[in-house]
């Protein structure tokens, strides 16, 4: 599968800079997720002045944009995935192999409206993240 990285930061609004298309180009090559410390490295070779700062702005971007998502570890470093998936639903995550498997369906549709009967609110996003072992990790950790 080949993504159009440029016309998706064009929906953004964000200019299809050379370190954007590489930060993206990256992350979608990448399986699992990765850590800014990771993409910095990777991308050195290409842009010797890639500072840590430029990197994390740019993932923040592209997460605030919805082109990416973060993943937040219980370790408290900060991991950002791309999913080529673009229908609402949600991810397990790998905790040791940092594999990421999409969830079919979303099961929490239900339970907004609950949310917003029960609040006289009205429910607007949700965020669901499952942690775990994946088959491999769980196998070998068995
Ligand atoms: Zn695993
Ligand atoms: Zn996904
Ligand atoms: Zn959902």
């Amino acid at each position: 599968m080949s993504y159009r990285f440029d016309e998706m930061l064009k929906s953004l609004k964000l200019k299809a800079t050379p370190k954007r298309l590489a930060v993206l180009a990256l992350l979608a090559a990448e399986e699992g997720y990765v850590s800014p410390e990771d993409i910095r490295c990777k991308l050195q070779g290409e842009f010797a002045r890639l500072g840590l700062p430029t990197v994390y702005r740019i993932l923040d971007e592209l997460a605030a944009g919805g082109i990416i998502t973060k993943i937040i570890h219980p370790n408290r470093q900060l991991y950002y995935y791309f999913c080529g998936n673009t229908e609402h639903h949600h991810h397990f995550i790998c905790l040791s192999c940092r594999r990421v498997e999409d969830l079919d369906g979303c099961g929490l549709h239900g339970m907004d409206g609950e949310i917003a009967a029960k609040t006289g609110g009205k429910v607007l996003s949700h965020i669901l993240q499952v942690n775990g072992l994946c088959r491999d990790c769980a196998e070998e950790a068995a």
